[in-house]
């Protein structure tokens, strides 16, 4: 009888002296992470093509594409953690290789709020893109825009002087287009 109270204290105590990890504190401790962890989304602007496949297959509606000043790839998505039910297949379509342009793997998963409305409706993964990042690509689309157009006036002149050598008449051969026969 004795034995069996001193083996419960024990048992008791044991159990008292282990730290539950239901009471980690997830904003100072890493939680376990596998590969296929979704947490926040990270998107990167630089590999994005802007196909807006990620915010057609969205069945929350939680993406919102971001405009961008450039003539090309000029869209970049942003999601609404607030409606997102972290399903992936944001990810899962994503065409760019060999890394994907939005992943939630690896991504922040403390995405902890006050738990207010208000958190909820500004609870979103913004892109920020650099104003740099941004005078670069108009500067290249500009140059790209420019050798085109140069390209163009050569080629037409190219067509010009071919179409006059046609026309001309070949040397040694006599010209009988104008005498009446
Ligand atoms: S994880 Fe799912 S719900 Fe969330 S943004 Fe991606 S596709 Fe939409
Ligand atoms: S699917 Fe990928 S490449 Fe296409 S818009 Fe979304 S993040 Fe960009």
């Amino acid at each position: 009888m004795i034995l069996e109270l001193l083996k419960k204290v024990y048992r008791v105590s044991k159990a008292l002296s282990v730290k539950s990890p239901a009471t980690e504190d997830v904003r100072t401790h890493v939680m376990h992470q596998s590969d296929r962890f979704r947490g926040e989304h990270q998107i990167d602007y630089e590999t994005c093509i802007g196909c807006d496949a990620c915010n057609k297959i969205c069945p929350t509606t939680a993406i919102t594409m971001k405009h961008l000043p450039f003539k090309k790839q000029n869209i970049v998505p942003e999601v609404n953690l607030g409606v997102c039910i972290f399903c992936g297949l944001c990810e899962d379509v994503c065409p760019t290789k060999p890394e994907k342009s939005i992943i939630l793997s690896g991504g922040r998963y403390d995405m902890l709020s006050g738990g207010w409305h208000e958190d909820q409706v500004n609870f979103w993964v913004h892109v920020d893109v650099p104003q740099e990042y941004i005078d670069s690509r108009l500067e290249a689309e500009e140059a790209a825009r420019v050798k085109k157009e140069l390209e163009a006036k050569k080629k037409a002149a190219l067509l010009a002087m071919k179409d006059k050598e046609v026309k001309a008449p070949v040397s040694g051969v006599p010209d009988f287009s104008g005498e009446q026969i």
